[in-house]
């Protein structure tokens, strides 16, 4: 008989009753190291004070309003994203998807004012993720998303992650835009690297296209700068970032240049909760702690410690890992055992990681994580390699 609960996930047999900073209790009390964060989601941990004082306050006031009224939260937290990065206007929503699903609208409504309609086809890689909708599937690509879906949605043309030459060879007259993520996630934690988002910049204001970075993982704050193209000194047209906004509340947005947003008027797209009063309470708090002075330099501090004590790991454990790779606190271990296997013992042994492409298991910490948190994640990391070496 099918479960009560749709069964589209394969779920660990444990169950989370409540959490604290870096950490989780389950119902059966045991106690876990959140190396997970919900993938990338919690990225203040659990039950942050300010987080929770924030939405208690909106709780009381307001919990719903719609799009057909201004909402204030909306203009403080788009007035914020605004001030920090290239974007000059933002589309709230509740998910990555739906945010990377505004991104590729945004792109054929941009050409569409050009007065180049036939311009709608995306340059999207190898190894993608953007979303579970029948657009972001196709965006993606991966064989295991789109099986059965058919017809896949038109307009995407792949290459590999990276390759400036392939990148340069797909354009066409059709191009409508380049769509990476800077740092792929799901695909295995592979870093773009500057020099391949300076070139993709370079392509797009070559041939008229629009670039869009989806940092919906990569995100507010997650490498260690607010976001990861930061590190190229680039700026894309438009960008999708949800995961990490809300700090575990939903919430998704679509930022874009004016330039490149400047069809999105009235009536052309829509979400009925997007931009909620308590997904913007929530959003206004994380940004008040991400953008506090000398919070970023404290993550890119923190992760270059974690990143040597895993370098260490893996240079004693070469039999269970090949090598450590990524950016700030988006960080993956290229296991030599199938990573499902050394997930599924890290947990056994109290320390949550979440499995990616590329038989990577990705550490996504809290970004308010100590050296109390990176000496626990290492013992119990180090334990599980003794314990499963070949
Ligand atoms: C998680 C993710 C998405 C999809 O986000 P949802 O909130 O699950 O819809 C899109 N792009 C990237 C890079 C992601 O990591």
């Amino acid at each position: 008989m099918i479960p009560a609960v749709m069964p589209t996930y394969a779920r660990a047999d444990v169950a989370f009753e409540r959490g604290e900073g870096s950490w989780l209790t389950a119902t059966d009390g045991r106690r876990f190291l959140d190396f997970g964060s919900g993938v990338a989601v919690t990225a203040l941990g659990h039950s942050h004070p300010h987080l929770v004082a924030a939405l208690e306050a909106q709780i009381a006031k307001l919990w719903h309003c719609s799009n057909l009224y201004r909402v204030p939260g909306q203009e403080r937290v788009a007035g914020r994203l605004v001030e920090a990065c290239f974007a000059d206007t933002v589309f709230f929503c509740n998910s990555g998807a739906e945010a990377m699903e505004a991104c590729l609208k945004l792109v054929r409504k941009y050409h569409d004012g050009e007065g180049r309609p036939e311009r709608y086809r995306c340059v999207v890689a190898g190894g993608a993720f953007h979303g579970r909708t029948l657009a972001t599937i196709a965006a993606g690509g991966q064989e295991k998303h789109l099986a059965g879906f058919d017809p896949i949605v038109d307009g995407f043309d792949r290459v590999a992650f990276g390759n400036t030459n392939e990148l340069r060879a797909a354009i066409g007259p059709q191009t409508a835009a380049i769509v990476v993520e800077p740092v792929q996630g799901e695909g295995g934690i592979r870093d773009a690297g500057v020099d391949y988002l300076r070139a993709a910049r370079a392509a797009a204001d070559e041939h008229g296209l629009l670039l869009v970075l989806d940092e919906v993982q990569t995100g507010m704050g997650r490498t260690g700068r607010l976001f990861a193209h930061q590190w190229a000194d680039i700026a894309p047209d438009v960008m999708a970032v949800a995961k990490g906004l809300g700090g575990g509340f939903p919430v998704g947005a679509c930022l874009a240049t004016e330039r490149a947003a400047r069809c999105m008027t009235a009536g052309t797209h829509g979400s009925t909760f997007g931009g909620n009063p308590l997904a913007m309470a929530a959003a206004d708090a994380v940004l008040d702690v991400v953008l506090a002075p000398g919070f970023l330099d404290e993550v890119c501090r923190v992760a270059a410690l974690l990143r040597g004590r895993l370098d260490q790991l893996a240079a004693a454990h070469p039999a269970v890992i090949e090598e450590v790779r990524g950016l700030g606190l988006m960080l993956g271990l290229k296991c030599r055992i199938p990573n499902g296997d050394l997930v599924a013992r890290l947990m056994a042994n109290g320390l949550l990681t979440v499995p990616a492409g590329d038989n990577v298991v990705r550490l996504l910490p809290p970004l308010v994580i100590g050296l109390a948190e990176i000496d626990a994640a290492l013992d119990i990391l180090t334990r599980t390699c003794r314990e499963i070496a070949p």
